[in-house]
């Protein structure tokens, strides 16, 4: 190793304990108010179409990159007409490139086990689905083995996805990521490692803590209360207020990065976009920050799943859906997930998403398995739209001139929740986000890029290097890129 300082990963190995005994957490709702103010918003979704006076106000402020309220934002819902969308989409565009610049932070989705004790309509793990769903969790060795081949396609942040079920505690949700962040295979580690999985209770977020996950994830389904009555109707998560301040609890615990999400397609997603708002005004109100991450899956099809298609969201609805969040919640990050075509998600990015999985592959162990090539849906909670490798998405992101990025700076330097929204300012991302990025691409390129898309990433580095002015942080920059070519790994800002 050079004299170059190396980062000290947050979290420390610890030996993998054995099993405990299962737990469920019975939901405690008692006093809890529901926050979302559903006949407000019925209301705000019959207001008249915007004048032009009203949407340039809004636009103004969201340029301006201040958080819309719910009214505001419904300015932006009622809008139809091409002239003023265009509008929208336009000023999606410049915000995404204001707040986060032209990188794409990359992630991969790792299924743990798909048992589960509820009974969602929409998901092929529904509990009832036993003819089309083989059950199955990973064992310690065999989750060694799917880390292992995702560290050596590149990959350096994670995303563990669990079905609710007795065996998925938080002792053994913890064990995972510890062993996410142990196994380390040549130059290849997992730096961040998010969750997403059922609500926990203060102590179980506490656990998961420890261990040092980044973002917690729970995606409402739906904020239309009647919808996830009928959506999600036994179970654990029958209860939606349990769910909604199921993030509140992993605050409460001092999980500050938490990511909010719903399901499009089982209700109005107009509707959904202000449950969404109302969501972020609610953590920012109680937390002094809001959700890190907001994700909105489209519904897709899945083993014995068969739901009414009446609010299925087009193409043409999705891409507004995303640039009115992008408006509406400037700092939040955007995921757009490969539950998308290539073609949508190509498309669709440049409104304002900033982060993407890539390399995926949701069936059980289906990393390590190299033979299965097609989609098995009774392996699977539902189909995905873009299984391309890792090094063709990256190659594209390169030929579209963004720099895909696998930072995980600002986690490990304790830059998260409130602390991170206060470096959310100008001049953040040149002192970090870029330069970190670029360190993350040249491990890549150097450690696991083929021929031709090293080539495309060398020539996008040296681009952005050339656009840098001289200062003592670019010759520091250019000095840590020198030693990562000569083996140094994990340096950041
Ligand atoms: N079991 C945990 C829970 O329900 O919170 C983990 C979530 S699940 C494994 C991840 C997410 O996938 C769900 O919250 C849901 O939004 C989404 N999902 C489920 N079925 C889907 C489908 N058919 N198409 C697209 N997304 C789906
Ligand atoms: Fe289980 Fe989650 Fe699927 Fe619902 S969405 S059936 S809780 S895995």
């Amino acid at each position: 190793m050079s004299n170059l300082t190396r980062n000290i990963p947050a979290v420390q190995p610890r030996a993998v304990s054995r099993r405990r005994r299962a737990r469920v957490v019975m939901p405690q709702t008692a006093g809890l108010v529901d926050f979302i103010p559903a006949a407000r918003i019925e209301a705000l979704l019959q207001r008249p179409p915007a004048t032009p006076a009203e949407l340039d106000a809004v636009l103004a402020k969201s340029l301006a990159k201040q958080r819309l309220e719910l009214d505001e934002m419904a300015v932006l819902l009622s809008v139809t007409d091409p002239a003023q969308l265009e509008r929208i989409f336009a000023a999606a565009r410049e915000l995404k490139k204001t707040v986060y610049g032209n990188r794409i932070v990359l992630f991969a989705p790792l299924y743990i086990g798909n048992k589960c004790i509820n009974s969602c309509r929409f998901c092929g793990f529904r509990q009832e689905n036993t003819t089309g769903s083989i059950r199955r969790t990973l064992k310690i060795e065999e989750l060694r083995a799917e880390l292992t081949a995702l560290e050596n396609k590149g990959h350096k942040r994670l995303i563990l996805v669990f079905g609710e079920h007795p065996d998925y505690d938080p002792d053994f949700m913890a064990e995972c990521v510890r062993t996410c962040y142990q196994t380390k295979v040549g130059h290849g580690e997992i730096r961040r490692v998010n969750i997403n999985a059922a609500p926990l209770d203060v102590e179980g977020y506490r656990k998961l803590k420890a261990v040092g996950i980044g973002t917690y994830q729970i995606f409402q389904e739906s904020y239309h209360r009647p919808t996830y009555a009928s959506m999600c109707p036994k179970g654990p998560k029958s209860d939606f207020l349990w769910r909604l301040y199921g993030l509140d609890r992993a605050q409460e615990a001092g999980c500050d990065d938490v990511g909010i999400g719903a399901l499009l397609g089982l209700y109005d997603w107009r509707f959904e976009a202000l449950g969404l708002l109302a969501h972020t005004v609610h953590l920012e109100e109680r937390f002094h920050v809001g959700p890190h991450t907001i994700s909105f899956p489209r519904l897709k099809v899945a083993s014995n799943v068969d739901i009414d298609r009446r609010w299925e969201v087009s193409d043409a609805d999705f891409k507004r859906l995303i640039a009115i969040l992008r408006l509406s919640v400037p700092y939040t990050g955007m995921i757009l997930t490969a539950r998308e075509s290539p073609e949508v998600r190509r498309e669709l990015i440049q409104f304002g998403c900033s982060q993407i999985d890539a390399g995926t592959r949701i069936e059980l162990g289906g990393y390590s398995d190299a033979e299965r090539q097609d989609q098995d849906l009774r392996r699977e909670q539902f189909k995905i739209g873009d299984a391309r490798p890792l090094d063709e998405v990256v190659a594209e992101l390169l030929d579209a001139g963004e720099i895909p990025s696998y930072c995980t700076a600002c986690y490990r330097r304790g830059r998260t929740g409130e602390h991170f929204m206060e470096f959310a300012i100008p001049g953040f991302i040149k002192r970090f986000c870029t330069p970190n990025a670029l360190l993350t691409l040249k491990e890549y390129l150097v450690d696991y890029a083929s021929p031709g898309t090293r080539v495309k990433g060398e020539r996008l580095m040296a681009a952005e290097l050339t656009k840098m002015p001289e200062s003592e942080q670019k010759a520091e920059l250019l000095t840590r890129i020198a030693a990562v070519e000569r083996g140094d790994r994990d340096l950041f800002f």
